[in-house]
């Protein structure tokens, strides 16, 4: 590996030289920006440590720099200021696209540096979920299509539910699916629901993507019934919601599901806070009818917490960013736990979203979590794939095999 090393301190060089020799790795050292830019052109680092402090400069403008050139260079920070100036560095470096392999508090340094350079960590994705399964074309969130393209295709019948399973920590087993919607276009590609819904929801679609939605689901009934589930969620927008119609359309899955399985309505926490009249008027009907309800995103939309204790919500989601976020600091954590007991509090069950770790999924297990969601357990997928899903994890119960073993 090649490292190269940005400080202004030059009593920093000799120590970091020997400890990076001595892993067998090849070393080079400046002390200004100018030069760090001049190093990094000619030999992009394996991995670029940087000092945040740098006198009259800071290590975030080469990070700005590093983004706007589209260098892809691994970065660690090291700093003197503590961990509050790591962690802040960190977001600001992730939020531009680099990736940062470490964080080093200079009165840590060796043992922070040590587990950077032996061997360098790749990012901990479990076996199933292998660098080939990942979607090779980035999702592009502009949709490069416009409102009429978008209408076109839905009149097509390009619409598709995907599922995604939630799993019971306790036994692994899919209690629950997330229906994500997902839209076939011409080439035969899928666009993911992030580059569409806000597009259908700006122009005036999303109430018919949503019935098309739901008459989709409802045709799968009997196979979604083969696989006893608890509940089936599905997200509502809150465009949708302000209609008074939403609450039969929401009945119109209800009847049609046949009680196949509870309905479970997601609403985002932004909206949450949004008009509260409207809101708890719907989630009163919507239980009335047997659906429950669930907040969506907890802890992104800053909804105040008197206004989400008052509505009555059944479900919490964990909004995956504190899930990624987890073992990044110290303060992460804490927010976290803040919110799972918050949830816990309220009597809310809890599910955590974007679960993709081993290490995440023990966490939030032993944190009293009973449910979790993420590409750990199964990415958003055709029925066939769900079905496949749900036998595997039957025929381990079946078979006296804990799929999830906890302990
Ligand atoms: P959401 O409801 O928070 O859905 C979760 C999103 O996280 C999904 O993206 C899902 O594919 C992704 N995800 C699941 N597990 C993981 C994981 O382990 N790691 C990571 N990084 N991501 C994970 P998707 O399908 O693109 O949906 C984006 C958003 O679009 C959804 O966010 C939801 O708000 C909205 N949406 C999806 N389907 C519908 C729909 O039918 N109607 C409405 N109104 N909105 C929808
Ligand atoms: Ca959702
Ligand atoms: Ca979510």
């Amino acid at each position: 590996m090649h490292i190269l090393y940005l400080d202004d301190d030059p009593r920093m060089e000799s120590t970091l030289r020997r400890i990076v020799r001595r892993h067998g790795h090849s070393f080079e050292f400046c002390t200004s920006i100018q030069t760090c830019k001049a190093a990094v052109t000619q030999t992009p680092p394996d991995l670029l440590l940087l000092d945040l402090g740098l006198g009259q400069e800071s290590g975030l403008d080469l990070i700005e720099w590093l983004a706007t050139t589209k260098q892809r260079v691994p970065v660690a920070f090291l700093s003197g200021y503590g961990d509050d100036l790591l962690d802040t560095a960190q977001r600001i470096a992730k939020a531009r696209g680099i990736e940062v392999r470490g964080l080093i508090s200079k009165a840590l340094l060796v043992n922070d540096l040590i587990p950077l350079l032996n061997p360098l960590p790749s990012p901990e994705l479990p076996a199933a979920v292998s660098a080939s399964a990942v979607p090779q074309n980035p999702s592009h969130h502009n949709p490069p299509f416009d409102a009429t393209q978008l209408a076109e295709r839905l009149n097509a019948g390009a619409l598709e539910p995907f599922f995604q399973p939630i799993i019971s920590l306790v036994d692994g087993r899919p209690c629950g699916v997330e229906v994500l919607a997902r839209l076939r276009l011409a080439d035969g590609s899928l666009l993911e629901a992030r580059d569409f819904i806000p597009l259908a929801e700006t122009a005036n679609l999303i109430d018919a993507l949503t019935q098309d939605l739901f008459d989709k689901i409802i045709a799968l009934r009997e196979r979604l019934r083969a696989l006893d589930l608890n509940f089936l969620s599905v997200n509502l927008s809150r465009f949708t919601i302000e209609q008074p119609h939403a609450t039969e359309l929401l009945q119109t899955l209800v009847t049609g599901l046949n009680g196949c399985c509870r309905v479970q309505v997601e609403i985002t926490e932004t909206w949450a806070r949004h008009d509260r009249q409207v809101l708890r008027d719907f989630a009163a009907r919507a239980q009335l009818m047997g659906a429950s309800l669930a907040i969506d995103d907890f802890g992104t939309g800053y909804a105040s917490l008197r206004n989400l204790a008052e509505l009555p919500f059944n479900f919490l989601k964990i909004d995956l960013s504190f899930v990624s976020e987890m073992f990044d600091s110290i303060k992460a954590m804490t927010v976290l736990m803040a919110v799972i007991g918050f949830g816990q509090r309220l009597g809310l069950k809890l599910i955590a979203e974007g679960v993709e770790t081993e290490a995440q999924r023990d966490l939030l297990f032993r944190a009293g979590l009973d449910l979790a969601q993420g590409y750990l357990f199964g990415r958003p997928s055709s029925i066939e794939t769900l079905e496949e899903l749900c036998m595997q994890s039957q025929f381990c119960i079946d078979h006296g095999v804990i799929l999830h073993s906890l302990e």
